[in-house]
């Protein structure tokens, strides 16, 4: 699979599981918005600001990680290229270990003053809905690709093993910040195997201890493996979700979501 192919399947499964989320959400909100209007300008200016931070970031450093990735496996970089194992082995090695690097990632957003000042912008959402997903600023883009980096030439993951993973992850990703109403029996079942709703809303909290948990983006299991789990709010009241420091409307502009990390540095309650 070229490099193309690549970007064009990824950003397939993200159009596709943007517009069921967004299909779904308007058919079934968990929480609804007031307004049509307000909802419209909520995904638009997501959009926007994705759009935004997808050309700064992902544009600029996307194919290039891709292309050191490449030379990296083909020089038997890593710990798994050291390995003689069959691909179905590989697999399931690699797809964990691929999750298991992404829960370490965003723990360490939540625990590194510098990165969390580019991801506070993902959570100064006061609405979430499943362009919240879309909410990234290109820091955090950035600094994930750099970690990804460094993750495959440490352990050696297959770039179709960790392709595999981020396709997965990409669909889980937007259902999991849906503002979506499901059922609650299935929801329990679910919430033992990947990250749900529920369980991304608790993460999305305002209150801290439950914001730095359920760090997860696909598996459940490293929060519960690792002491980070927190379970949701099953009362059937919507969870509150945002900064109290960024409500703020300046801080919810693109604009102002492009220097918010600047502008929030010296906020220390932050
Ligand atoms: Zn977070």
């Amino acid at each position: 699979m070229t490099l193309s192919d690549l970007l064009w399947l990824q950003n397939s499964v993200l159009l596709g599981a943007i517009v069921i989320a967004t299909c779904w959400e308007s058919l079934t909100p968990a929480v609804p918005f007031q307004h049509v209007g307000t909802r419209a300008l909520h995904i638009g200016r997501n959009l926007g600001f994705f759009i935004v931070s997808t050309i700064v970031s992902s544009l600029l450093f996307g194919g290039l990680v891709v292309l050191v990735l490449n030379w990296a496996q083909r020089n038997g970089i890593g710990l798994l290229q050291l390995l003689p194992l069959p691909w179905w082995l590989l697999l399931p090695i690699g797809f964990l270990l691929t999750d298991l690097g992404d829960y370490f990632f965003h723990r360490l957003m939540h625990t590194h003053r510098i990165l969390w000042l580019a991801h506070c912008v993902h959570h100064s959402d006061p609405h979430m809905d499943a362009s919240t997903a879309l909410r990234t600023h290109p820091a955090q883009s950035a600094a994930a690709l750099l970690w990804k980096l460094l993750l495959a030439f440490a352990l050696g993951i297959p770039l179709w093993v960790i392709a595999l993973h981020d396709l997965i992850s990409i669909g889980i990703t937007i259902l999991h910040h849906g503002n979506l109403r499901f059922s609650l029996r299935i929801e329990r079942v679910l919430r033992y195997v990947i990250i749900t709703p529920a369980l991304h809303r608790a993460h999305h909290s305002p209150l801290q201890p439950r914001c730095d948990s359920n760090y997860g983006g696909l598996l459940v299991i490293w929060d519960r493996v690792l002491g980070t789990y927190c379970e949701p709010d099953d009362s059937g009241m919507p969870e509150r979700v945002g900064l109290d420091a960024l409500r703020e409307p300046a801080t919810q502009s693109i604009w102002g979501m492009l220097l918010t990390p600047w502008r929030v540095r010296h906020i220390a309650q932050l």
